[in-house]
């Protein structure tokens, strides 16, 4: 039996109508949640993803303040911006799309946002309070993926979940979420020998690599919930990192791209938006809606 869809556009809808009560309980008190996007230079893709993130405010109630800058704005010009926006009361949440020019060095920016504005969850004290299990702002990529596994009605205690790639952004606090919910956790990269032989363990592959085809039908175990991360293009058409028409006859739940993934994103950046209005000025962090766990 074909695996059953994972269905994050639908999974987007129900959350964000949530989300959207939120906001409007959060006007009633006179607070009108406001997320600064900043887009450096011209890159077309950044572009369709701050395009989709202004559209999702719209959608949820939130207001977006979009801020374009040529490729050519110095490091210090854009880290003054940063600064001036975490004294503007009227802003919650900081995103700086990525990737930047050459010339701006990337962690610097994200070091510049203050803690409780960082919406993406990309800062090193995010990091640490990913990593410890504190509450704290998770990023969004990571955090969509734990309520596409959790909607799949799957528990995570004593389950084998292999991560597939171990950036900063998706794959290691990905392992880090999945760990804090008691699964048993490998994260494999360009570096392990044979991949196929540990995800064929794996109760749960989330694949977060950016390569078509890269796990096939035999490497996934039957009954195998999958999570594709990848966005890859192939002769103009979007796929991400698993070769869904075989795997689909395996595995027992799966996400397509599009339509998995990449709109929960977006759905845990208005999520983390919200709930760092919600924080303003109290000094308590936000306890990251895929739920605590630190021993
Ligand atoms: P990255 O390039 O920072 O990291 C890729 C990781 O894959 C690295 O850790 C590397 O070790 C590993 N890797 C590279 N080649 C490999 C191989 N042959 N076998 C196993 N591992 C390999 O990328 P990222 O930012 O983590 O993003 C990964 C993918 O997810 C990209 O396609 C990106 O576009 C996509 N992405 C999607 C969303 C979304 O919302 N859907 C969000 C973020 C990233």
């Amino acid at each position: 039996m074909p695996a059953s869809i994972i269905d994050g556009v639908a999974l987007s809808r129900t959350l964000r109508a949530d989300l959207a009560r939120r906001a409007s309980a959060l006007k009633a008190r006179g607070i009108t949640p406001g997320l600064a996007v900043l887009l450096v230079g011209e890159d077309p893709a950044s572009r369709t993803y701050v395009g989709a993130k202004v559209r999702a405010c719209a959608e949820v109630g939130l207001a977006s303040h979009l801020e374009e800058y040529g490729a050519g704005i110095s490091e210090a010009a854009l880290l003054e911006r940063i600064v001036a926006l975490n004294a503007d009361p009227r802003i919650h949440g900081i995103l700086v799309q990525m990737p930047l020019p050459r010339h701006i060095d990337p962690l610097r920016v994200i070091e510049t946002i203050a803690p409780h504005k960082d919406v993406d969850g990309y800062s090193v004290r995010s990091a640490g309070e990913t990593l410890t299990g504190l509450p704290g702002l998770r990023p969004c990529t990571p955090l969509g993926c734990m309520l596409l596994i959790q909607s799949t009605g799957i528990p995570l205690r004593g389950k084998h979940a292999v991560v597939i790639g171990r950036s900063n952004t998706v794959g290691k606090p990905m392992a880090m979420l999945l760990l804090q919910r008691d699964a048993t956790v490998t994260i494999c990269h360009s570096g392990t020998a044979d991949i196929g032989r540990v995800t064929r363990e794996a109760d749960i592959v989330v694949a977060a690599v950016g390569r078509a085809g890269l796990l096939t039908a035999t490497m996934v175990k039957p009954g195998a919930v999958v999570i594709d991360v990848g966005i890859n293009r192939v002769t103009g058409r979007l796929c991400g990192d698993v070769d869904f028409d075989s795997v689909v006859q395996v595995a027992g739940a799966i996400t397509p791209v599009p339509g998995g993934v990449g709109p929960m994103t977006v759905t845990m950046l208005m999520s983390n938006t919200l709930d760092a209005a919600e924080h303003a000025g109290t000094g308590v962090r936000a306890d990251a809606p895929e739920g605590r766990r630190t021993a």
